[in-house]
């Protein structure tokens, strides 16, 4: 059985990966309140459904072989080490599981011995999970770059979903910052993971049935946003990856010259959230977004800066405009878009009917006309109404202000049946525009 001090050494080091969610917070537990969301061990993932799981987050080994300068698992790191074997992961999940702690499991490891060795653990940890221990929840395992095809591909076969971490956005980066790695060993695996699942003669709808995510650490190398994004587009269209998540770079060693000293604003990774959003739901090219070689602007989100640059083409008529066009308007949703688009067929939509859908007009009214009428501001002004909060003038709320969190901020704005309005709170968490 995993005895208390491994087990605290293998979940504080699984603590950093972002790619099942809940990661990243540095909420702590204060007394009279309930919750902790910076301990370690148990997170949170969100199923395509919208259901919440917790899951078991823990790795293998953090007993790593390679030595990423950004990793607090690296080689050259002095730190504790610990291993744990199949059977006591596997008994421990069944254990949480029981007691109703945890849904699901999301297993990670460092490089121990070697790419082969540690890919053998995790293989044998879900086998046994699902064959000896009949355990059918919710699995998540990373995939060790360079481990042999196979071994993964057995993996892949017991888990629901896999991971392998890009980490950094360029060999350039790999090369100075994990020179054990190569980018075509992440990138290989999940090529071939990609044909398996959706592959024009193999389409196997029950392999791998949650997909396949990455991560990407943010600041840790020079690379711009624009880049990021281009790369996560390649990813999205040719390995059809469910998610790639961002995590800002945490400063873990000082001694490295090439690593910046101070953490990178979360602020960065919110708006990389926001325009992986675009990516994914609203039609938007990482080019239509992003500056040549740019960076984000951190005071407005992606969308009202592509509107703003795109002011020609505004306003909208409500009731004709194209899906594809409604989407683009600032405070307007895809699902208010798509409630725009069923309601119009049978009657013409005024203001009224867009505040009852939920539309946030404060942002949408200076890009639409509704029958003709427009009741915004034109030209500069605009900006006064579309930049976030913290960076207005005034000095207002930080996006990131604990309230959100407590629930204590724009509880008006939460999902009705009739709408939805992301709130800040919730655009904050998912990217959600
Ligand atoms: S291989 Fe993974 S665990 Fe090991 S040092 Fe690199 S990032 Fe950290």
């Amino acid at each position: 059985m995993l005895d208390e001090k491994r087990l605290t050494i293998l979940t504080n080091g699984a603590k950093y990966d972002v790619s099942c969610s809940s990661s990243g917070s540095d909420r702590k537990f204060k007394s009279g309140e309930l919750g902790n969301a910076c301990l370690s061990g148990i997170c949170h993932s969100f199923t395509p459904d919208g259901r919440c799981v917790s899951l078991l987050k823990i790795l293998m080994s953090n007993d790593c072989v390679y030595d990423c300068a950004y990793c607090v698992n690296r080689r050259s790191l002095c730190t504790p080490r610990a291993t744990a074997f199949p059977d006591e992961i596997c008994e421990l999940v069944m254990q949480f599981y029981k007691r109703n702690y945890i849904e699901g499991l999301f297993l990670s490891s460092a490089v121990v011995k070697s790419p082969d060795y540690t890919m053998e653990l995790l293989f044998e940890t879900v086998r046994k999970l699902r064959v000896i221990y009949r355990f059918n929840g919710y699995i998540h395992v990373k995939g060790i770059p360079f481990a042999d095809s196979l071994l993964v591909e057995r993996t892949a076969f017991y888990a629901d979903r896999m991971s392998f971490n890009i980490e950094l956005p360029s060999e350039k980066s790999l090369k100075l910052l994990a020179p054990q790695k190569e980018k075509n060993a992440i990138i290989a695996p999940m090529k071939m993971l990609a044909a398996e699942r959706y592959g024009e003669f193999r389409s196997k709808k029950n392999f791998l049935p949650a997909g396949q995510t990455s991560q990407m650490i943010i600041g840790a190398s020079p690379e711009s946003d624009a880049h990021i994004l281009r790369l996560t587009e390649y990813m999205y269209k040719n390995y059809r990856l469910k998610r790639i998540y961002y995590s800002s770079y945490i400063p873990t060693n000082p001694d490295n010259p090439y690593l910046p000293l101070n953490p990178v604003p979360k602020i960065r990774e919110h708006r990389l959230y926001q325009a992986d959003w675009l990516l994914r739901f609203y039609g938007f090219t990482a080019e239509e977004i992003t500056d040549n070689d740019g960076n984000l602007p951190l005071e407005y989100d992606p969308k009202s800066v592509w509107a703003l640059k795109h002011a020609d083409l505004f306003p909208v008529e409500i009731n004709s405009a194209s899906f594809a066009m409604l989407v683009r308007v600032p405070g307007i949703g895809v699902r208010s878009a798509m409630r725009i688009v069923a309601a119009r067929k049978y009657a013409k939509l005024g203001f009224d009917d867009l505040k009852r859908m939920r539309v946030a007009l404060k942002r949408a009214k200076h890009f639409i006309t509704c029958g003709g009428k427009f009741t915004g501001t034109e030209g500069e002004s605009v900006k006064d109404f579309l930049i976030e909060p913290q960076y207005a003038a005034n000095g207002q709320i930080s996006m990131f202000d604990e309230r959100f969190s407590r629930g204590q901020l724009y509880a008006g704005e939460r999902p009705s049946l009739y709408g939805y309005s992301p709130s800040p709170a919730i655009s904050a968490l998912t990217g959600e525009l």
